[in-house]
Formats: structure tokens, sequence, C-alpha cells
């Protein structure tokens, strides 16, 4: 993807932001103080590209093309409660919607801290044949199942005519001084 095309792809997600505004909110930034449980976060397919993956918050690295932008948002629990330490894997393709099969370009996995948070700095999934853009992301809290799922963004051309989409899955994005952000809340039923 050209830098034209890549800022008018920006320009367009977050116009569809604005618009979609909280319908497309994924959570709160906290737990509420009463607590009436969340919804479940939804599962969604892992594909075939998932690898193992580097600790790390940032995956952006040194002429990698692409729209930049922060990922961020909570772990929490259906009782409203942020959980610590549940471990987060993100893999997604580049700008031209390709995976990195044979090594690490654009994988990650991080820890939540104690109030629950999570970071990731990348740019912006590229769609490929039969998929809308994307991120794929596996949670697990400690000694619990994985959720294995898939995150989207608003206003993304291919959204509507990809069968895995799923509009619970939207990121909120908006731009925070200059820069990109997408929010998403991911909930995970605790046992
Ligand atoms: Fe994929």
């Amino acid at each position: 993807m050209n830098e034209d095309v890549d800022a008018r792809a920006r320009s367009v997600l977050l116009a569809a932001a604005l618009v979609l505004g909280a319908a497309t909110a994924s959570g709160s930034h906290s737990a509420p103080a009463v607590c009436e449980g969340f919804p479940q976060t939804p599962g969604q397919i892992g594909g075939i590209h998932y690898r193992r993956s580097p600790l790390r918050h940032n995956v952006v690295f040194a002429g990698l093309a692409g729209t930049r932008f922060t990922l961020e948002g909570l772990v929490l629990s259906t009782s409203c409660k942020p959980v610590e330490g549940a471990r987060i894997d993100f893999w997604q393709t580049d700008s031209n919607g390709h995976y990195d099969d044979t090594g690490t370009r654009l994988r990650s996995h991080q820890f939540t801290d104690p109030h629950g948070r999570y970071h990731l700095e990348t740019i912006l999934p590229g769609a490929y044949p039969g998929r809308t853009r994307h991120l794929h992301v596996k949670v697990r809290a400690p000694d619990q199942p994985t959720l294995t799922t898939e995150l989207y963004f608003p206003g993304a051309l291919y959204n509507d005519r990809d069968p895995y989409f799923d509009k619970r899955l939207l990121v909120h994005l908006a731009e925070v001084h200059r820069k990109l952000v997408a929010h998403f809340d991911f909930v995970l039923r605790i046992r």
C-alpha cells in the first residue's frame, strides 16, 4: 500500500470512527463503580499464521510501511474486574496483506499490568483475499483457557464482505495528540 492510499485509509477510518462514535466503543476505560457484568468477548478463528513471538510492546521497525497506531485497552473479567498478568499475543499482516511466516515481524506478546492494561505500537494490517483488515489475538488470564479472537477497524473497505467480520470486535478509533489510537477492552469469563 503506498503512502497516498495509506493516508486515505487513515482519514476514512477516522471519519468512520467519528460517525460511529460511542456505538463502536468496546467498553469503558475503567471498570464502573457498580458492576452489572460485562459481555464476554466473542471468539474467532485463529487461522494458520500463529507462531511464537517475542515479548514486546512495539512491533514497528525502521522502514516499515503502513499507518502507525497505538492499540490499547484493558483485560477485564465478566464481573468487571481488571485482570493482571493476562498474556496477550498479537499477530497480523503488513500493509500489503502478508504475514511473516518465517520470522517474527509484526508478532508479539505481552502481559497486562496490575491495572489490567495493555498497549501495542503497530501499523494498520492490510487486507488480503477474502479478509478485511484484522488483527489476530490470543488472550489468556493466568490459569485460564485461551480466548482466540480478532479485532476489526471501523470503516475498513471490506468489512461488509468478510464472513468473519463481527462488529462486537470493532476497535474504537480516535486521534489523540495527532496520533491514531485504537481502544479495545477484552472481557474474559474467569472460572
Ligand atoms: Fe488473518
